[in-house]
């Protein structure tokens, strides 16, 4: 199966994709964090991406393509739950042309649970596990559950910068859900509450995903 999970900065995608990955079987693949491990480990496309991630802009959509091809032949063209990309109407026209598409998740969260729930998101500088203050902290605070490495603050996940990338996906990234809709089926999870048991959420998903006949 060939998934897209879709919202907002802070919707959950990254979170609820690798239990997916678990449940199901799929690939997870982020955009975001390939682009996160490439600055960390300092490659040349670390070194272009760098200055878009700090700032929470978006990578321009020629570079963000061509890894996404790179990683889809990789992996053969199927089993992936694509988290955090297409951007773009640039970039969905892009997949299609490379792949089709079996469903696109819809995180439907409002702004105020994006910003509470970014600004209290924190990442561990080794493995790159995520915790969150408010519904998954980890046992000891600034310390990684799963490897004792230090946690951090993404830069862009920031108050100053959280803004800017709501923004961003407004103008840019929402014009990809009309796009798609009268093209594939649509599993829509809703959520109000900033602190929403992963589980629960993680669920409704898959439950969605069993009533379309798609798992
Ligand atoms: P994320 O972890 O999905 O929030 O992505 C972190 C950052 O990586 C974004 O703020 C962008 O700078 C960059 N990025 C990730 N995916 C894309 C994409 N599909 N198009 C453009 N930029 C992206």
């Amino acid at each position: 199966m060939k998934f897209l999970i879709f919202g907002p900065p802070g919707s959950g995608k990254g979170t609820y994709s690798s239990e997916i990955e678990d449940k199901i079987d799929v690939e997870h693949i982020a955009t975001g964090d390939m682009f996160r491990e490439a600055v960390k480990k300092d490659t040349e496309l670390g070194n272009k991406v760098e200055e878009y991630l700090d700032k929470g802009e978006l990578v321009p959509d020629e570079l963000v393509n061509e890894v996404v091809r790179e990683k889809l032949k990789e992996i053969g063209m199927e089993g992936f739950i694509l988290d955090g990309y297409p951007r773009t109407v640039e970039q969905a026209k892009f997949l299609e042309e490379l792949v089709d598409i079996d469903a696109l998740i819809l995180l439907d969260v409002t702004d105020d649970i994006i910003i509470e729930r970014l600004s209290s998101r924190r990442i561990c500088k080794e493995c790159g596990e995520v915790f969150n203050k408010l519904f998954n902290p980890p046992e000891e605070e600034g310390i990684c559950d799963e490897c004792g490495g230090e946690l951090y603050q993404r830069k862009d996940d920031k108050p100053e910068v959280i803004k800017d990338r709501i923004e961003t996906y407004e103008e840019r990234s929402e014009p990809v859900i009309s796009y798609f809709e009268d093209k594939i089926p649509f599993v829509v999870n809703k959520c109000r509450e900033a602190n929403a048991p992963i589980d629960g959420m993680v669920n409704n998903i898959i439950e969605g995903l069993e009533e379309k006949g798609l798992v």
